[in-house]
């Protein structure tokens, strides 16, 4: 019973789960798409794909709150009604963090009570598409999105002096050598490189790069900078990472300038 108006892709043979990323440019900008009718979810992904983006699928809400923490896409097609965590509740708490507060979301919803509902309330998304709807549009609404996000998101690499960080191979460099890191520090350096020069106090790099019902300890978070820090700075090279004193850490802005 797939709500949706469109015929048959053919792309009844696409694997069904988990993530699914094929070979798109480098920098090609990654959708994760968040819906519990697998129909559905392989006829966007197909489409997506056939677009050039890099699809990651997810079925369950639960699930996704624990990608989008770990490796947030540059845009999120979000379906309300899920098993696990609703799309509001994802929603609320993307907005919530400062590493996905102004990540992209389309929310669907099903015609009748919750299309209603999700008109009415404030859901923190950014557009929403009301089932049946056209895949047509729905690609519209997903380039004009990404046109307005930031551009640092659709970023592929990021890079600060020496150091160049690639999203899509998980690939961290200094200079002509590889840096090789645990999820935890790459993620700290994808997030500190996205704003160069802001103190982020331990809090919120907590609030941010963990899961925040896990019961953490800020020092947590020093053991991670130190980490990181050991991993990108041999011998005399400089340090990239601040530490303001009383705040927090920052990447310094004038790494690589001066
Ligand atoms: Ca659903």
């Amino acid at each position: 019973m797939s709500e949706l108006d469109m015929q048959d892709s053919g792309a009844g043979a696409e694997s069904a789960r988990g993530p699914a990323f094929r070979p798109a440019g480098a920098n090609a900008p990654r959708v994760m798409v968040v819906e519990d009718e697998t129909s559905l979810a392989t006829l966007l992904a197909y489409n997506l794909e056939a677009e050039g983006y890099l699809v990651e699928r997810i079925e369950r809400g639960d699930e996704a709150e624990l990608r989008l923490q770990e490796a947030p896409p540059d845009l999120l097609v979000l379906d309300w009604m899920l098993p696990g965590a609703s799309g509001l509740e994802i929603c609320r708490r993307l907005r919530a963090r400062d590493a996905t507060r102004s990540l992209p979301v389309i929310m669907l919803t099903a015609r009748g009570e919750e299309s209603e509902r999700v008109r009415g309330l404030s859901t923190g998304a950014d557009d929403y598409v009301v089932k049946p709807f056209s895949v047509p549009e729905l690609m519209a609404r997903v380039r004009s999105l990404l046109r307005r996000a930031r551009p640092e998101r659709i970023a592929g690499r990021l890079k600060m002096g020496d150091i160049s960080l690639d999203r899509e191979t998980r690939r961290v460099r200094r200079g002509d050598r590889d840096i090789h890191l645990g999820p935890t520090e790459f993620r700290l350096l994808e997030f500190l490189l996205e704003k160069p020069g802001r103190v982020f106090s331990r809090s919120q790099l907590l609030d941010s790069l963990w899961d925040i019902s896990a019961e953490i300890d800020e020092r947590t978070v020093d053991v991670h900078v130190g980490r990181l820090r050991k991993a990108l700075v041999r011998g005399r090279e400089r340090d990239p990472i601040r530490t303001v004193r009383g705040a927090g850490y920052s990447l310094d802005e004038t790494f690589g300038k001066v």
